[in-house]
């Protein structure tokens, strides 16, 4: 990418309106020669010999009216190495052998490599502003549960090692100061006299993200083209991250060398960096609560022989109930909604960490929606240049503290004293802030964006790019259409304005392509039907700007699904096409949605069946269905990656298509996979619809890198989710949206930490849709704890299960199923095993179960997680498809999300439908939200239940509830087959009551589209589809109930304790 862009001072300066285009509205445009209006010479294009394929003989449809749409039908592409003959359609051409100049493809191999800037660090002893104590908030304690007599539960030897990651203490580590560091040569070393008046810059604010208020004030926003060390994601700075081949979620070690540890001034008045409202916490945070509030299962008083009462154990019944105690110490912290610690107790020592059996890390959603009133604000520095630590590159943050009069401020991370650039100054208080604190939100809030100037540029800012791969293989469904109408509705609203640039490749034996050029009144199509040697035919034309090719974009939504409806052409020469796409976009970057409805059966990247071979489940070969076949679409993905290119697969088929392999593309680019089984436009479309839409609609940051920063003694050491990693710790996303989250692990360098508070900044370099690069900065702080009683009741159940699952998907990708649920119940019970050492004997706490209160829901989504679609069963359980793409979408998701999938939510709602009042008042009454336990005996057959797991509603209608409810919400479908019933608003108002509710529900969370599936109780195979194997606490197709898990681990628990 950008390889003509080198860091030269040709860079154009940031726009002054952020919706302005720095070059051109196609800034980009591929540098292949002029074709001029000559295009149209296509249409003149002979057939070239027999080779050719006419393409009327593969579209029925394109004989009749339809045809008209494309005057220009040329004649395929020659099959062997000849080209068609000249034509005299090209004059600006070299004379080429056919009618289809042979441009040469863009490069897409990398220049030179660029390595790192590295310079010696000098480490210093960090000082840590005191931070306020907090009153005894945390009355987390140990409950315990009782099981009178655990039955003996046979479970094979529990694996030796925990094999889901401890990360090595000692691995080396990387510079510090890598791509992901700027402007170090811009940095205002030269400390201010005293006594002189410093001119205050005053950044300018912005409502950020989405929306971009183009109010830009400042007017000396064009920063100097400087020397850049910054990011260098030009093709030479890339270091190509290939997965290790036995494991494609690559979990990246090492590579670094720990910076010399520099002993210097400690020596620092307390006074000079307190920062206001922080003092500390940990003073009231020593030993262990000690109100134990346990509760027993089994043994109710005055009974004996009861057994386990399951209503006593814990449930997320009101979902992901976020603890707080974190904001309260740290009221500057980012939200949550940003960046979450598994445990917000960071263990002063490796021995302390080792005994922490969950996982410890942060999951972090850079760019989450927020509620209104809370955006992100944004600061311009303009010439100032972005405040940054010398050493540490910590982004200027709330926790940083200023001295010597305002002229000095002292990192929050590293302890080094910066000068404080002139026109940054402002003069402290008698207390010691600065003057102008209230207008300084980089200085007040944990989470800013600031404007990046040019420096953090090695190309002009890339206008959003969608490009739309589709295959129209003998597609019956309906699929077409429905993609076609959806795009077409959204081209209004998709991202950058006058500048969005879009394109289209349509693909089955042949490879189509579309001249969108402005000057044509309707596309012309170029069919390829040579796959080995695919070239571009127009590489100007086939990316087009939106808006000024507006009416050819049209008329190609309106016609091409009709053109393929009559195809009877069932190849798939998707791989060709995906490097047809590749070339096209490469030299912009942008969002690929692929359209995939067959298994790729043609040219390179074709896959055979092997999904169903029953004969792998359960041997040691079985996760190989689970990872690519071919290694074209890892280094494809690797390529898109490196250009830019975020991947996004659409699934389609009702049979096997290898989503294993193709979700590879979304993985390592940053993508999404959506799966729509045995698609049927007339079931599938609204989701399909909002699905779409919200993908091409949502506000996405784009050509992006980010990285996460903390304190000295600990550092992130492996990462999780979809992505690709530049280097050891910067994170490559060519687009970000709301909807993606990241995971990491977390490890301590230092066998002691010295210090009392761990920072965490997380860094998302990107370009927005208006075409302004901004750096989105969050600041958390963190206490450093020295003991484990700590931990546990600063753990974050959301965080850890978020990072656990994605931890349990990745172990299937290198082994069985069972061993990667077995390695989560042990994981579990080490965490279980340990706590009870901590608190058993102390208690006289005996045979009960003892856990603390911040995990109560631990075990249930242990449990959850091994009956996730990705993990449960074996071959039977799950097809081999919707297995994968549930695991590549579990990857991404937030914690909330997450958690919602895991422990969906289960209602009643017939009698809330007969009420009368309004939803807005019944959304404030908590009781009809609060869920039920997931299991068959919460279900009343005069009930009619929903479920919500996220992604879909299941209605549940009880074998005795009131005909006549059933007749107002599905009318004279009543009694039908439900398989064949859609719900739709009837005119009664439980009808309505319903639809309304559904709408709140999906409004409450719009990332995926919940469609609704009726079903009647008893009904067979649909009930067990739909409902009941979803219930996760009852023990169904051989696996554990919630009470037998809590028995087992348990059992498993007191073993060796
Ligand atoms: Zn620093």
């Amino acid at each position: 990418m950008g390889t003509e862009y080198p860091n030269s001072p040709a860079i154009p300066s940031r726009p002054a309106s952020p919706f302005s285009v720095p070059q051109s509205s196609t800034p980009f445009k591929s540098s292949g020669p002029v074709v001029g209006p000559e295009a149209s010479a296509f249409r003149h294009a002979p057939p070239s010999s027999s080779q050719i394929t006419p393409p009327s003989s593969s579209y029925g449809s394109m004989v009749g009216t339809e045809a008209s749409a494309f005057r220009t039908i040329p004649s395929g592409m020659p099959n062997g190495a000849a080209r068609p003959p000249p034509t005299s359609g090209f004059p600006n051409m070299p004379p080429a052998a056919g009618p289809y100049q042979h441009f040469p493809a863009p490069q897409f191999s990398s220049i030179a490599q660029v390595p790192p800037p590295r310079t010696s660090l000098a480490g210093q002893p960090v000082l840590w502003p005191p931070v306020r104590p907090v009153s005894g908030s945390f009355s987390t304690s140990p409950v315990s549960l009782n099981p009178t007599q655990p039955p003996p539960v046979q479970m094979g030897s529990p694996p030796q090692s925990g094999s889901m990651v401890q990360p090595d203490p000692v691995a080396p580590r990387s510079p510090i100061d890598s791509q992901f560091s700027a402007a170090r040569a811009t940095m205002q070393l030269s400390s201010p006299t005293a006594g002189s008046v410093y001119p205050v810059a005053r950044p300018s604010f912005q409502s950020s993200f989405p929306g971009y208020i183009s109010q830009q004030t400042t007017a000396g926003a064009q920063a100097q083209p400087r020397q850049s060390l910054a990011f260098h994601p030009k093709p030479g700075g890339y270091v190509p991250p290939m997965p290790a081949a036995s494991s494609p979620y690559f979990a990246q070690q090492g590579g670094y060398a720990a910076p010399p540890s520099v002993a210097s001034q400690l020596g620092h008045p307390r006074e000079q960096i307190r920062h206001p409202g922080s003092t500390h916490p940990m003073a009231v945070m020593q030993g262990l609560v000690e109100d134990f509030s346990s509760f027993s299962i089994g043994s109710v008083p005055g009974s004996f022989d009861s057994g386990l009462d399951s209503k006593v154990l814990p449930r997320p019944l009101e979902g992901d109930l976020e603890r707080n105690t974190l904001s309260e110490m740290f009221p500057l912290n980012c939200s949550s909604r940003y960046l979450r610690l598994t445990t917000s107790g960071i263990p002063n020592s490796q021995s302390l960490a080792s005994r922490w059996h969950l996982p410890l890390g942060a999951v972090v959603c850079p760019l989450a929606e927020a509620p209104n009133g809370e955006e992100v604000p944004v600061v311009n520095f303009a010439q100032t240049g972005i405040i940054r630590c010398k050493r540490c590159r910590t982004y200027v943050n709330p926790y940083v503290t200023f001295t010597d009069g305002g002229r000095k401020w002292r990192c929050n991370s590293c302890a080094l004293l910066n000068d404080v650039p002139g026109e940054y100054f402002a003069h402290l208080d008698a207390s010691g802030r600065r003057i102008d604190l209230d207008q300084r939100p980089e200085l007040t809030k944990g989470s800013v964006e600031f404007i990046a100037p040019t420096d953090y540029m090695v190309r002009p800012p890339m206008p959003p790019l969608y490009f739309f791969l589709i295959d129209v293989s003998a597609v019956r469904s309906g699929m077409l259409e429905v993609v076609a109408q959806t795009i077409k509705s959204c081209l209004d609203n998709l991202l950058g304005f006058s500048r969005t640039q879009i394109g289209f490749i349509t693909y089955d034996s042949t490879l189509h392509f579309y001249n969108m050029k402005s000057s044509l009144n309707q596309p012309q199509m170029m069919v390829m039907s040579d796959l080995d040697d695919v070239f571009i035919p127009l590489p100007d034309d086939l990316v087009v700007n939106l808006s000024e090719s507006r009416t050819v974009v049209d008329a190609f939504l309106d016609s091409f699904p009709s053109m393929f409806q009559e195809n009877t052409n069932v190849e798939s020469a998707f791989g060709p096409a995906l490097r047809a796409a590749f070339m096209v976009m490469s030299q912009l970057g942008g969002k690929l949605l692929i359209f995939q409805h067959s298994l790729p059966s043609l040219g390179v990247g074709r896959l055979r069946l092997r999904g169903d071979d029953i004969r792998v489940y359960g041997t040691d070969k079985e996760h190989i269905l689970r990872i690519p076949e071919d290694p074209f679409y890892k280094q494809m993905a690797a390529d898109f990656t490196k250009n830019q290119v975020a991947v996004n697969v659409y699934g389609f088929s009702d049979k096997y298509t290898d989503l294993a392999t193709l979700g590879t593309l979304a993985k390592y680019t940053g993508g999404q996979v959506y799966y729509y089984p045995s698609f049927q436009a007339a079931v599938h479309k609204d989701k399909l619809c909002h699905e779409l839409a919200r993908d091409i609609t949502r506000e996405t940051a784009w050509e992006s890198v980010m990285r996460i920063r903390c304190g000295k003694g600990v550092r992130f050491t492996t990462y999780h989710g979809n992505f690709m990693l530049r280097s050891t710790d910067l994170i490559a996303l060519p687009a970000v949206d709301c909807d993606k989250a990241y995971a990491m692990q977390l490890s301590l360098e230092e066998t002691l930490l010295t210090s009392q508070t761990v920072y965490f900044q997380v860094a998302l370099l990107y370009t927005s849709s208006s075409g302004e690069r901004r750096i989105r900065v969050h600041t958390a702080a963190a206490p450093v704890v020295a003991d484990l009683g700590e931990m546990y009741r600063m753990a974050d159940t959301g965080a850890i299960i978020s990072l656990f699952t994605r931890l349990a998907i990745e172990k299937t990708l290198t082994s069985k199923l069972e061993e990667a649920r077995k390695s989560v119940q042990l994981r579990i019970v080490k965490a279980l095993r340990e706590y009870r050492n901590l608190h058993a004997v102390q208690h006289r706490l005996g045979g009960r179960m003892i856990y603390p209160e911040s995990l109560k829901c631990l075990p249930l989504y242990g449990l959850a997680i091994c009956k996730s679609i990705a993990l449960r069963g074996g071959y039977a359980n799950a097809q081999p498809d919707e297995r994968c793409a549930a695991g590549y979408t579990m990857m991404a998701l937030p914690v909330k999300k997450m958690l919602k999938l895991l422990y969906p939510q289960l209602i009643r709602i017939d009698e809330y439908l007969l009420k009368k009042t309004s939803l807005a008042e019944d959304s404030k009454d908590k009781g009809i939200w609060k869920g039920l336990p997931l299991a068959a005996g919460s279900l009343d057959p005069q009930g009619l239940y929903l479920y919500d797991d996220g992604f879909r509603f299941v209605l549940w209608f009880g074998s005795m509830l009131s005909p006549d409810r059933v007749k107002n919400l599905l009318g004279e479908n009543f009694a039908a087959d439900y398989s064949k019933v859609s719900l739709r608003e009837l005119d009664n108002e439980i009808s309505r009551n319903l639809m309304g509710l559904l709408n709140k529900y999906r409004e409450s969370d719009s990332s995926y589209y919940q469609l609704s599936y009726l079903v009647r109780q008893g009904e067979k195979p649909r009930e067990g589809y739909f409902l009941l194997t979803n219930l996760i606490e009852d023990p169904v197709g051989g696996a554990n109930g919630y009470l037998d898990w809590i028995m087992q681990l348990h059992r498993q628990v007191q073993q060796n304790a």
